[in-house]
Order: C-alpha cells, then sequence, then structure tokens
C-alpha cells in the first residue's frame, strides 16, 4: 500500500516538474485527479490498519477458543464412563456415568441390538470400566447404583 503513495507522491512531484498549473483546464483536471488518487491511497491506508487490527482480534479469539474447547473437551474427558453387558447379545456397551445421577428416567439400549441395557427405573447396579471383568457378576437388580 506504500507503494501506491508513493507512486501518488511522484505524480505530484510530476506536475510540479513539468509546471502543470491550474492556470489551463487540461492542468486544473490532472491536478485534481492526483488530489483525488493521494486521498484514495491515505484511505486505503487506513483500511489497511484496520484490517491489520482486526487480524490481530480475529487470531485473539480463535486462541481464546482453543483454550476454552481444549477446557471443555477436557472436561468431557475426565467424564466418568460406565460398562453394561448387554443381556442379549452380550456385547459391551458403555456410556456417561452422569446419566446415572439424572433423576429422570433413564434408558439406555444397546447400539448393537438395540435391546434395552440399562433402566433406571429398575435399579440395576452397574460397575465401572476400570473392572470390566466384574460386569456380568455386578448385573444385578434392584440395588441402588452405587456411584
Ligand atoms: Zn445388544
Amino acid at each position: 500500500m506504500g507503494n501506491i503513495k508513493e507512486r501518488v507522491a511522484y505524480l505530484q512531484g510530476l506536475t510540479q516538474g513539468l509546471n502543470v498549473n491550474e492556470r489551463s483546464a487540461e492542468g486544473k483536471l490532472l491536478i485534481n485527479i492526483i488530489d483525488v488518487l493521494d486521498d484514495m491511497a491515505e484511505e486505503f491506508n487506513n483500511i489497511q490498519m484496520v484490517q491489520e487490527d482486526l487480524e490481530t482480534y480475529v487470531e485473539s479469539m480463535d486462541d481464546d477458543l482453543t483454550d476454552l474447547e481444549d477446557e471443555v473437551y477436557e472436561d468431557i474427558d475426565g467424564e466418568e464412563l460406565v460398562e453394561v453387558q448387554c443381556p442379549s447379545c452380550h456385547e459391551t456397551v458403555s456410556f456417561e456415568s452422569s446419566l446415572l445421577e439424572s433423576d429422570d428416567d433413564l434408558e439406555v439400549s444397546c447400539p448393537h441390538c438395540g435391546d434395552i441395557v440399562y433402566d433406571s427405573t429398575l435399579e440395576i447396579e452397574v460397575s465401572n470400566m476400570d473392572n470390566g471383568q466384574a460386569v456380568n457378576s455386578e448385573f444385578r437388580y434392584g440395588i441402588h447404583p452405587g456411584i
């Protein structure tokens, strides 16, 4: 953009060097055109500075968003998962343990066969993912989830 300003300055110098002045109609026209060019170059310069400020601002917003995403997804990753074994197809089905703390009636269905693997109204105990071996033996009815 500095290039445009330089070129306009060169034209302004040229009008003086060539003795172009406002006494002739053409001279008046040329000088006015070059004035307009000078204003435009100035305006471009301002727009470019605003643009750079905006880019900096958007970059900082993007950084902030990345930080926020890291924090939010870290929380989700830290979510404890529980596993149950599907009584129909014996596939292991996992879901977030926070679902168990909900007071709403909850049914979790098996993604493999569609059967209900967990029903909060039945108060099935589910075990933690870490001791997956124990899933089957702890799969009893009538015991409140101890989570
Ligand atoms: Zn199943």
